[in-house]
């Protein structure tokens, strides 16, 4: 009895609703379309925020050189007119990060088109002891891909070129700055799929996905990039070229929105959609309803797809499979059993591409409405699941009504993105937040970058989930590699540890 009046009320909520047996489950092909195009910022305002806090960024270091006209003279003799730009508005951009949080000064942003003029400009820069900044699609959010003072930007974005894909074995190689998207699009006209999907997908690049290890919304089904590439964010080299194993792309794709009244609740679905959908499962999402109530408000055309009530977590589960009946039987299974069990309170199984694009729209909105409420103290955590919620709710009670705290993320890989949303940023505000966030993330064992990186937001933060001796091997590697730490300065790892190991005596042989 009890069951029967939790799936009336849902049959009620939408006449779309998944839980009403007559209607059937339908899948679409291609999951996304390749709708958004390249991804800015456009519209959301051109002023640059000021630093969270200028305490952070590190003073220059004196032993890195300053551009003169014979390195100008160099560089245009290496990579011609076009690819050295010293164009304000172009620098201007370059300079600044998605989040319009950082803003470095550089003069010279660089555009190699290949392995070679990247290797020749590096040759160059270590001999001269110029400090260098790569820079993919500059959709970081750590401030990792903006020089912090005046280092030189490489950018890669003209390497943009797929040199082969193999059919039988689904290997796709191509240079480091083709933009996500544009690979996506690629391999779903030959029937296959990038193993990585991320909200950014319209201006990252593979090159800047590969040097964050960038985990994303199939992280879950397909494993993390770490796997076959270990990132450096561009401390340790520069990427040319990818090789990447692609799965094939499936025929059967279903997309449920779904609505949960408590954070146990989500946990307890996670782990039954892990048993009883298993093999399918390729997205498993979150959102809670500060950051539901926020896309609804800044992103255009977006509608709620449960519109009837307001409820406190949303929930995005996405199923891939061969076998369409076979897949539709399993999930519907699986729906039926989760709200009989009272696990859920609405939702909807998108009954069509464009549906499923709507639905995504609102999980990979979140950045860009946050961006759009004002400044974001931004944290990528990796958190047992169970614990998650705890920090959030704990965010909360030290911050009272000063911020709006907001948390959304991959559920599903224990992956939290804790956002505290101001009008501008704040350093009482930001005391409030840290060191606690990072000390809570400790205690649990947690990461403190679960997978945007650690760029310059938290290279001084590193020990909080890494070991000194861990630290110290990372520099001594960084000292091999690149003895002069000219390649992104200031970066991942805190600079007293690179002064100890010597890194910034400029290398005179
Ligand atoms: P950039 O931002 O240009 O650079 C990032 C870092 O990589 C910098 O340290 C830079 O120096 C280095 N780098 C870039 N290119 C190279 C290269 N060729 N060789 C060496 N180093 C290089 N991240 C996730 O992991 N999962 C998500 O789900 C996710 N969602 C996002 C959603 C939005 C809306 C936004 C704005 C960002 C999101 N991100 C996410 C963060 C970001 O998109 C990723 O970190 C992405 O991999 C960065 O790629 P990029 O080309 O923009 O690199």
């Amino acid at each position: 009895m009890k069951y029967l009046t939790a799936a009336t009320r849902l049959l009620r909520h939408s006449s779309r609703n998944l839980f009403d047996r007559r209607f059937n489950l339908k899948a679409f092909g291609s999951i996304r379309p390749s709708s958004s195009g390249k991804f800015q910022n456009n519209g959301i305002g051109t002023h640059h925020r000021n630093l969270a806090s200028t305490a952070l960024i590190p003073e220059r270091n004196k032993s890195f050189a300053t551009i003169n006209s014979d390195d100008i003279s160099y560089f245009k003799k290496v990579l011609g007119g076009r690819g050295v730009v010293q164009d304000e508005e172009k620098l201007d951009d370059a300079n600044t990060d998605w989040m319009r949080k950082y803003k470095g000064s550089s003069k010279l942003m660089l555009q190699p088109r290949s392995t070679q003029e990247v290797s020749q400009i590096l040759d160059y820069c270590n001999s001269r002891c110029l400090a260098v900044v790569p820079q993919g699609g500059n959709t970081g959010l750590v401030g990792g891909s903006i020089p912090v003072h005046d280092e030189v930007i490489i950018n890669i974005g003209s390497m943009n070129n797929i040199l082969s894909f193999d059919k039988v074995s689904g290997i796709l190689v191509c240079e480091a700055g083709c933009i996500l998207e544009n690979l996506i699009s690629f391999l779903d006209n030959e029937g296959y799929i990038m193993p990585l999907d991320l909200g950014a997908k319209g201006s990252c690049q593979i090159g800047g996905n590969v040097s964050t290890n960038a985990g994303g919304l199939r992280l879950l089904r397909y494993g993390s990039l770490h796997g076959s590439v270990l990132g450096s964010e561009g401390s340790l080299g520069i990427v040319t070229k990818v090789s990447i194993l692609t799965p094939p792309k499936l025929s059967s794709v279903n997309l449920a929105f779904l609505a949960c009244e408590d954070y146990l609740s989500c946990q307890k679905i996670l782990l039954e959609a892990k048993r009883k959908l298993g093999e399918i499962l390729s997205a498993f999402e979150f959102l809670d309803i500060n950051a539901m109530d926020l896309v609804l408000k800044h992103i255009d055309g977006l509608r709620d797809p449960l519109p009837s009530s307001k409820h406190n977590f949303y929930v995005l589960i996405e199923t891939t499979g061969s076998m369409e009946s076979h897949d539709k039987e399993k999930l519907e299974a699986f729906l039926v059993q989760a709200i009989e069990s009272e696990l859920l309170t609405d939702g909807v199984v998108a009954q069509d591409i464009n549906q499923a694009s709507s639905f995504w729209r609102i999980r990979e909105g979140v950045p860009e409405a946050l961006l759009k409420e004002g400044a974001t103290y931004k944290y990528d955590l990796s958190l047992p699941p169970e614990k998650m919620y705890d920090l959030v709710e704990e965010m909360r009670g030290r911050l009272g009504t000063t911020s709006n705290v907001v948390a959304y993320g991959h559920l599903g890989d224990g992956n939290l993105h804790l956002n505290i949303s101001t009008q501008q940023y704040d350093d009482s505000i930001l005391a409030k937040i840290e060191p606690f966030v990072y000390e809570w993330t400790s205690k649990q064992r947690g990461s403190i970058s679960a997978e945007h990186g650690i760029g310059l937001m938290k290279a001084s933060k590193i020990h909080y989930s890494k070991s000194a001796e861990t630290v110290q091997v990372m520099a001594a590697i960084k000292k091999v590699l690149d003895p002069n730490g000219i390649l992104n300065p200031y970066k991942v790892l805190p600079t007293s540890v690179l002064s100890q190991s010597g890194r910034h005596q400029p290398n005179k042989d």
